[in-house]
């Protein structure tokens, strides 16, 4: 990587058609994201060589719309982590502070868009990977409700969390990306049509997401969980709260709630993520993808070899799924989880009954500086508190700067009902606004 910020691992360009919505954009592809002909390493060894046959449904409505690719970004080991310093091509430093992660999974791509590297990115968010970067760089991006946008040739983590969603400087960009890039796609079978899902008169907004960027929240009530504002750095919380005050200020009406489920949605989300990344993972034998250790012609020694070539994260995360699926342990451990995950979609379900969005500061934390957490997986961990229930919940939810504390990027999380993105993304605009 060569790039100021470390924030590509390929800088290679796919040109877009010569018209449409996004002509003249330039955007940058996390490296999990399929690219025909252009290699695709998902930030491990394994896949250090490895160039896909085909492209990404969400690539190819980019490109279809008139927008290049630069360039694929820097991003945790398949995505695992929140600081891009498990990538097996080092760390992507944050433009807002060079001494400082960029936040993670999606860390090269919030970082390509704070640099001006491009206009827009993508990212794919199984617990935060969009958000938390957007966040810790000072740039919006959107986790859509699960099924919005198709993850066909984004290579698989957790399936049952994930979603790609666009990272850009202002909300009414990030809007514009998704609605390209979403819609209901035949080669994913979860992808569903929002006007079917809820009703025509919920899902897109004529003229589409960023027509919703419009700024007005006159008589929106926003929800505000104290358990998302608990715990959290009180620097965060100031800067949060003076956002939402602002957001009174114009119209909108704030009312306390709460959702007891969250303090469980870690842990939850852990067991399932690993779980799924256990099964997803096995997939990388030596025989099919990528890397290939030699061994002496015994499958099981050159199977173990191959997977030398994953990072002490992955490794770890492969041990504690395949221990939390395990026979004896199953219903100890992810039965238990998928239990969690169904009250935190209950708990979520009932504030939506009396609250249009739910409000609350995206990390609880100030970015890490660079080395800080990377030999603590549990305190990574942790800061994944506010934005797992979401993905828990399949929830649509965006990540809008707040502020600064101390001179970093503060980001504010909207959380919106299942397929209310435009409601999502017009209380976003109006904290962009302020
Ligand atoms: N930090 C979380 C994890 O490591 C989220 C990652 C993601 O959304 N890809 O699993």
């Amino acid at each position: 990587m060569s790039d100021e910020y470390d924030a590509f691992i390929t800088e290679e360009t796919i040109e877009g058609d010569d018209e449409g919505p996004l002509s003249g954009t330039t955007v940058a592809v996390k490296d999990n994201i399929s690219t025909a002909g252009v290699r695709t390493t998902c930030g491990s060894e394994m896949l250090a060589d490895y160039v896909p046959p085909y492209s990404a449904t969400a690539v190819e409505r980019l490109t279809d719309a008139g927008a290049t690719v630069v360039g694929k970004t820097n991003m945790d080991e398949f995505g695992m982590g929140t600081t891009t310093e498990t990538s097996a091509f080092g760390p992507t430093r944050n433009p807002a502070d060079p001494e400082r992660v960029p936040g993670g999974s999606s860390g090269g791509s919030a970082a390509a868009v704070a640099a001006g590297e491009a206009d827009v990115a993508l990212g794919s968010d199984t617990g935060g990977s969009v958000r938390c970067p957007a966040a810790f760089c000072g740039v919006v991006g959107i986790k859509p409700t699960y099924g919005l946008v198709s993850r066909y040739g984004l290579v698989a983590y957790a399936n049952s969390l994930e979603q790609i969603g666009p990272i850009a400087g202002t909300v009414e960009e990030a809007a514009e990306a998704l609605d390209v890039i979403a819609g209901p796609d035949p080669n994913d079978g979860t992808t569903r049509d929002p006007a079917e899902a809820v009703g025509a008169d919920a899902g897109v907004p004529e003229g589409g997401y960023a027509a919703a960027a419009d700024g007005d929240v006159d008589g929106l009530t926003v929800g505000v969980p104290t358990e998302l504002f608990e715990g959290a750095d009180e620097r965060v919380v100031e800067t949060v709260e003076a956002a939402i005050g602002d957001l009174e200020a114009r119209g909108a009406e704030t009312t306390e709630i709460s959702l007891p489920s969250v303090e469980h949605a870690v842990q939850a989300y852990y067991v399932i993520a690993t779980s799924e990344a256990s099964s997803n993972l096995a997939r990388f034998d030596g025989v099919r993808y990528g890397h290939r250790a030699e061994g002496d012609g015994n499958w099981n020694e050159s199977f173990a070899e191959t997977r030398e070539a994953f990072g002490a994260e992955v490794k770890r995360r492969i041990l504690l799924g395949t221990y939390a699926l395990s026979a004896g342990y199953h219903d100890k451990y992810y039965a238990k989880a998928q239990d969690a995950r169904e009250w935190v979609r209950q708990d979520f379900e009932d504030a939506f009954a009396d609250v249009d969005v739910i409000a609350s500061p995206t990390m609880p934390v100030l970015p890490f500086e660079l080395g800080e957490s990377l030999d603590d997986p549990l305190r990574m961990y942790l800061a994944d508190a506010n934005t797992t229930p979401v993905n828990l919940a399949n929830l649509p939810a965006i990540s809008v700067p707040a502020g600064e504390a101390d001179g970093l990027p503060v980001g504010l999380q909207i959380v919106g009902p299942k397929f209310d993105e435009a409601t999502v993304i017009r209380a976003a605009s109006a904290v962009e606004d302020r």
